[in-house]
């Protein structure tokens, strides 16, 4: 089992904290629930036809929660790389957690926390590969600090939920997807 951090509560951050969780990783999520959802009302998240952000936000939580994440309402001030590159620190006012791997999905708040990582960045983004992966390795980025301009709150679920399949697949060693049918009928 790994131990994730992922910095950012936000849908980027949440989704990928459902499906690592989900996967039996041992998953953190830092944030003060201070998400731009809390401005926002979907009416373009495909499947959800009218619900205001706060509420998507509350849901959101839950899962994850109910999936085996721990939420820890703490704002992250700083991530350190292991000399060997195979671990990180992260620190907050009153916690230090050594992890295998770091999400960075705090919107535009974590660009100063990449550039002290060594992720690449150009302009105003983290620059990242197809499965978000940032040029540190065991370092993703999804969301917002990937694409702060065109951000939409399905984009940033999406984005996290490919984090958490690559680090889900590296773990194993094989391609992972997560599929559930529904339970079959008597
Ligand atoms: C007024 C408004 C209306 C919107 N309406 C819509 C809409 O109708 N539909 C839609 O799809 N999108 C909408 N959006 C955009 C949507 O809110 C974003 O696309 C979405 O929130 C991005 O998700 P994210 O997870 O990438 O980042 P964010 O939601 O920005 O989440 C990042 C989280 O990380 C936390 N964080 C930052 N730094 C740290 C740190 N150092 N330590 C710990 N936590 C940290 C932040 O506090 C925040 O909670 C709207 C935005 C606004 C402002």
């Amino acid at each position: 089992m790994a131990r994730i951090g992922i910095i950012g509560d936000g849908p980027a951050g949440l989704s990928a904290a459902l499906f690592l969780a989900r996967g039996d990783q041992d998953t953190i999520v830092f944030g003060t629930d201070e998400t731009a959802m809390h401005w926002a009302h979907l009416h373009n998240y495909l499947g959800i036809e009218d619900l205001g952000g706060t509420a998507f936000q509350r849901t959101a939580r839950g899962q994850v929660e109910a999936a085996g994440a721990t939420l820890r309402a703490h704002e992250v001030t700083e991530v350190r790389v292991a000399a060997d590159g195979a671990s990180f620190t992260i620190v907050t006012a009153d916690t230090t957690d050594e992890v295998d791997y770091v999400v960075l999905a705090g919107g535009k708040a974590v660009q100063s926390l990449a550039e002290a990582l060594g992720a690449e960045r150009d302009g105003g983004h983290v620059v990242v590969d197809t499965e978000q992966r940032t040029a540190v390795d065991r370092v993703y980025a999804a969301g917002r600090v990937v694409r702060p301009e065109r951000s939409q709150a399905v984009i940033s679920a999406g984005a996290g939920a490919i984090a958490a399949l690559d680090i889900l697949s590296r773990e194993s060693g094989k391609d992972v997807h997560d599929w559930d049918s529904p339970p079959k009928e008597d």
